[in-house]
């Protein structure tokens, strides 16, 4: 077993001050897999006091600066690829193929992306021509992140290299259910030699440092993805010190598929829900089907969830793991028992376990249909391998059903007509719309609407979420 217990608090590793002991389980068998430690309010305290020095300094460094230690983060990044891979599929059960491109590879994408846009990026202009009035972008200053277990390198990096690139100094509570990468991210940033303070890492759950973070008053800015009721109460928090909070939450995803939709629309769709177990924010959970196609749409979901295979993380091949743990598992099984409850067809899949699987958090592939949006599979965020189909016969009524919901993270359409694409995209109340399968390029804005959130990470859009905007007149 790993022992993990240590913080990074100002360059170094060190003991928490008081000991408290938690287990990381791998989910692929429920055993044990890492030891951390929970951090207590001494901690964190320690990380911020430091975060707080630091920032003095690093506030001043120039664009180059930073751009030379995240170039050299890269190179770490890249050459510890694989150690990053191993991390992340022991502590999430992610498949290996799965852990290593696209989770992994996720958080190459992003430090890569950020250093482009880094060197592009112009702290200091002004307002317009005539103008003798200057506008600075200015680092926030301490920033607290706190990331979930679902993607865990994707939003560290999503937080980490901006923070960097801006000129802020932070303290980083990865989530304590999957938290090896970020700790293995932490020993690449040593491995750099960012100066002292400017990262701290200090591991602890919600209602510990998560809370301390999002009530300190030395802390300038939250940057926050999980769940809307963490969400919720980081807001509450940090109203008294009114500190920035940027909130990524959850989604409730819709995917409205056209009679005239290309012809893997259905099949690409059950994929792109069931992959990472289900466990994606933005994941198209509520599959719209128009009425004149809706019989073969529910045929081809049906054959394409019981082709997807439920395994270990250690096999080779194209399947999907384990759900993360087993307060997930049970909130899982008990969507699923609420489906057929409230009179959902189950059409594959169900409550018990694969086959050949009696230990770890698995979950097969399941397709609910004659789904109706007022029910709760419809309604509430699932987050794990579960697909609801529903019917559809106007497009107004597609985009109503669409809309009706609290959250607003990613929607998808499938057309091959580019006008009804168009305006059916700019009904869609989301942060991103997704047609005929495209994915969103590195550097574009990914962030919600509503209860799914208030901000925008990648790109210049993220940069801009860890600066202040300072206007100086009389400057020439
Ligand atoms: P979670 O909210 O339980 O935990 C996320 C993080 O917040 C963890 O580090 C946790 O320790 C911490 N936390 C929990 N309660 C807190 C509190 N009261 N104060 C401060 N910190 C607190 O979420 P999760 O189960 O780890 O992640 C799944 C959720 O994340 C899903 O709802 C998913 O949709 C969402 N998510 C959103 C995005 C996005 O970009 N919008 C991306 C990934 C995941």
């Amino acid at each position: 077993m790993l022992d993990k217990r240590k913080f990074y608090i100002n360059g170094k590793w060190v003991d928490p001050i008081e000991k408290k002991d938690f287990e990381v389980i791998n989910p692929c068998n429920e055993d044990p897999c890492a030891i951390i430690s929970l951090g207590s309010k001494k901690d964190t305290d320690n990380a911020v006091k430091a975060a707080k020095t630091a920032f003095e300094i690093w506030k001043e460094t120039s664009k180059e600066e930073r751009l030379d230690l995240l170039e050299k983060l890269l190179v770490v990044y890249k050459k510890r690829f694989g150690e990053m891979a191993e991390a992340i599929s022991l502590e999430m059960g992610a498949p290996m193929d799965w852990a290593t491109d696209v989770q992994t590879g996720s958080g190459l994408a992003h430090l890569e992306d950020f250093i482009l846009r880094l060197k592009e990026f112009n702290f200091d202009e002004y307002f317009d021509k005539k103008s003798n009035n200057h506008i600075c972008y200015e680092p926030i200053g301490v920033c607290g992140l706190i990331t979930p277990w679902n993607w865990p390198i994707n939003q560290i990096t999503l937080k980490v290299v901006p923070a960097f690139a801006t000129g802020c100094t932070m303290i980083l509570k990865p989530s304590e259910i999957a938290p090896i990468s970020g700790m293995l991210f932490a020993e690449m940033i040593d491995e750099v030699g960012f100066p002292d303070g400017v990262f701290n890492l200090v591991n602890g759950d919600g209602a510990g440092v998560g809370t301390q973070i999002s009530s300190h008053p030395d802390i300038d800015m939250v940057s926050f993805t999980g769940s809307t009721r963490a969400g919720r109460l980081i807001s509450k928090n940090a109203a008294e010190t009114i500190k920035r909070v940027c909130l990524e939450l959850g989604g409730k995803g819709g995917n409205i598929v056209f009679a005239d939709s290309y012809k893997n629309a259905v099949r690409d769709g059950i994929r792109n829900v069931m992959s990472n177990s289900g466990q994606s924010c933005d994941a198209p959970t509520r599959m719209l089907v128009e009425k004149s196609i809706y019989k073969r749409a529910v045929d081809e979901a049906v054959d394409e969830a019981n082709k997807i295979n439920v395994d270990q993380a250690s096999k080779k091949g194209d399947h999907i793991g384990p759900v993360i743990s087993k307060t997930q598992y049970d909130k899982i099984i008990n969507l699923i028992e609420s489906g057929i409850s409230e009179g959902a067809t189950l059409a594959a899949g169900g409550p018990e376990l694969p086959n050949g699987l009696n230990k770890g958090y698995f979950i097969k592939p399941t397709i609910f249909t004659n789904v109706t949006n007022d029910m709760r599979i419809a309604k509430e965020e699932i987050f794990g391998p579960v697909l609801s189909i529903i019917p559809f016969e106007t497009e107004d009524e597609a985009v109503n059903i669409v809309n009706d919901t609290s959250y607003g993270l990613g929607n998808y359409l499938q057309t091959e007509d580019r006008e009804k694409a168009h305006r059916v995209a700019k009904k869609l109340r989301s942060g991103c719309v997704y047609i005929n399968g495209n994915a969103a390029d590195a550097g574009t804005p990914f962030g919600g609407y509503r209860q799914s959130g208030n901000g925008r990470e990648g790109g210049v859009w993220g940069l801009d979420e860890y600066l202040e905007v300072k206007t100086v007149t009389g400057w020439k």
